[in-house]
Order: structure tokens, then C-alpha cells, then sequence
């Protein structure tokens, strides 16, 4: 069976179709039909074309789950919660929306679990918000779901996270519901730091989730975090991992290139970049009026 898996698409049209064009280069040259696309939320918000993205995530994806700029455009979350940019672009966005277009990002499941596979934009633990940038974060949230493999998005960031399969870690105390959960923190995703700009911000500063009080009497061993080259990474045995495969529309790791993921049973994860056409989501843009700064990190990845 192969999947591809997309995330954090964030109205970049551009990206989002030089992507589709890939997974079919993919199954032409390698003469491997791919199931199932899936996506990972955040299909909205910052980009300038939000109607075509969710049009094309509708037709290409059998399943979607949603993220937080998702719910903020149709005013599922308070804004104050965002960040400036955010916030702005979540207002522009939902006023580009057609009728149905919210219908369908409010009615997205914000878990879902298939063969394998749980899916989810932040965490198992906290789907909407909970970014998975340490190991420290990332350990607890392997009690919060029971497949091999748990694939998230929202940190922009591809990323692995592998814990061996014979420990037991205890869920987390945040339950999973179709609420949003907010941090304690307000944070917003373009505030996440990237591997260029310095080391990640103390767990305690980015989540709200500090202390790791679950584990008082002896904690489990954290869980190995890698980050991954493109190319083709082989999971080892005896592991579960939680793999996000960085981001279609934004990539944050200083690799402009939209980035994807590609799921093989037989061989392993495929974390592939793809070349688009980063000016024309720029001039979009600039013609719409949305943020220079959002538009000038294209071009850098970060
Ligand atoms: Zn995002």
C-alpha cells in the first residue's frame, strides 16, 4: 500500500498543485498506484488562494483532517489567539470562503484513525494546537494513540519521532476531544523558530504543557528525534513513530522546496520536495493585499 501526506498547505495553490503533479510523476515513473491521499489540516490561512486549495484537497484527499488556521477562518477559534499576521489572514481568508466551503472545514474530524495510521494536525494529545518540536513534548502523546505510526503537521518542520515498541507510556492528562484546546501560552505557528534561526525555545515556553508531571516516579526514556534528509528513510523495527511531513505551502526548515510525504508498506517513508512557482504565490499576494513579510519567507523556507 502507498499514501502520500500532505500538510500545512496554508492557500498556496502553487505549491499544492506542483505537489499533485509530483504524486503523479510518482505513480507514472515508479509504476506504483498510490491509494490514498490524505491531508493533515491547515489547508488555509496566509495564502492568497484558499477556495482552490480547499477545492483540490477535496477532490484529491480521502481524508482530511483540520487545523487551527482551518478553524480560525471560519471562526471556530478566536483570533486572539493568533498573531498579527494570523490574525489578519484568517479574517481575509473567511471572506473568500463560499458558503460550503465552511461547512466542510467545520465538519473536518480533527483525529482520524486508518489501518496503520492516526492522523492529526498538532498531537494525538491536542490536535489543533500542541506543537511537536522536542522530544520532550512529542514522549507523552505515544499514550495518546494506538497505531504504529501517528502523522502531524503544524510545526512546518519534516520530523520523526520513534519510541520502541515495548514501552508503555502512560496518556497524557489533556484529553482528546473535538474541542479546541488552548495553550496557556498564546502562540501561533509563524512563531515557531526553525533549525536557522537558534535551537528550540524551552518546552516549557512553547507548549503549556511544562513540568511532564505524569511520569513523577521514573521517567520513560524520551523518544529519538530526527530530522530527516529528502529521500528515503527506512523505519526501524520495533519502534512507533510520530512523522510529520513538513509543509506544503510554508516550509519552515530553510528548504523553500513544498514538501510531502510518501508512505510505502514495502519499502518505507518517502519525504520528497518539490519545486513551484514561489513568485506567482508572491505576486497573488501582493495583489491581495496580504502580509509582505508572510510572502518574503517564502522564498527562504523559514
Ligand atoms: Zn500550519
Amino acid at each position: 500500500m502507498r499514501y502520500a501526506i500532505l500538510s500545512d498547505i496554508h492557500g498556496n495553490h502553487e505549491a499544492l498543485k506542483a505537489v499533485l503533479r509530483d504524486i503523479e510523476r510518482f505513480e507514472r515513473e515508479q509504476r506504483a498506484p498510490i491509494e490514498a491521499i490524505w491531508c493533515l489540516g491547515d489547508i488555509v490561512g496566509y495564502g492568497p488562494e484558499p477556495k482552490e486549495c480547499i477545492r483540490d484537497v477535496q477532490a484529491a484527499c480521502q481524508l482530511t483532517v483540520a487545523g487551527n488556521h482551518d478553524w480560525a477562518a471560519i471562526g471556530k477559534l478566536d483570533l486572539d489567539e493568533f498573531t498579527a499576521p494570523a490574525a489578519e489572514s484568517a479574517e481575509w481568508t473567511s471572506k473568500q470562503l463560499a458558503p460550503l466551503d465552511r461547512v466542510w472545514l467545520r465538519n473536518l474530524p480533527t483525529t482520524s484513525a486508518v489501518g496503520q495510521f492516526t492522523l492529526s494536525h498538532g498531537s494525538p494529545t491536542n490536535p489543533i494546537w500542541e506543537y511537536l518540536t522536542s522530544s520532550l513534548a512529542a514522549t507523552p502523546n505515544f499514550g495518546a494513540f494506538d497505531t504504529p505510526f501517528c502523522v502531524v503537521g503544524h510545526t512546518h518542520v519534516p520530523t520523526i519521532f520513534l519510541l520502541s515498541d515495548d514501552i508503555t507510556v502512560a496518556p497524557p492528562d489533556v484529553p482528546s476531544t473535538d474541542t479546541a484546546i488552548l495553550p496557556s501560552i498564546s502562540i501561533d505557528s509563524d512563531m515557531m523558530p526553525t533549525p536557522d534561526l537558534g535551537p528550540f525555545p524551552d518546552d516549557s515556553e512553547m507548549m503549556g504543557t511544562p513540568e511532564m508531571e505524569p511520569f513523577p516516579d521514573e521517567p520513560p526514556p524520551l523518544c529519538e528525534h530526527i530530522m530527516p534528509s529528502p529521500g528515503l528513510w527506512l523505519m526501524p523495527e520495533h519502534k512507533r513513530a510520530i512523522i510529520n511531513p513538513g509543509s506544503v505551502g510554508q516550509p519552515r526548515d530553510g528548504d523553500p522546496r513544498a514538501a510531502y510525504l510518501i508512505y510505502d508498506s514495502d519499502i518505507g517513508f518517502e519525504f520528497r520536495r518539490v519545486e513551484y512557482d514561489i513568485a506567482a504565490t508572491q505576486r497573488k499576494m501582493t495583489e491581495f493585499g496580504l502580509s509582505s513579510y508572510m510572502a518574503a519567507r517564502l522564498e527562504k523556507g523559514v
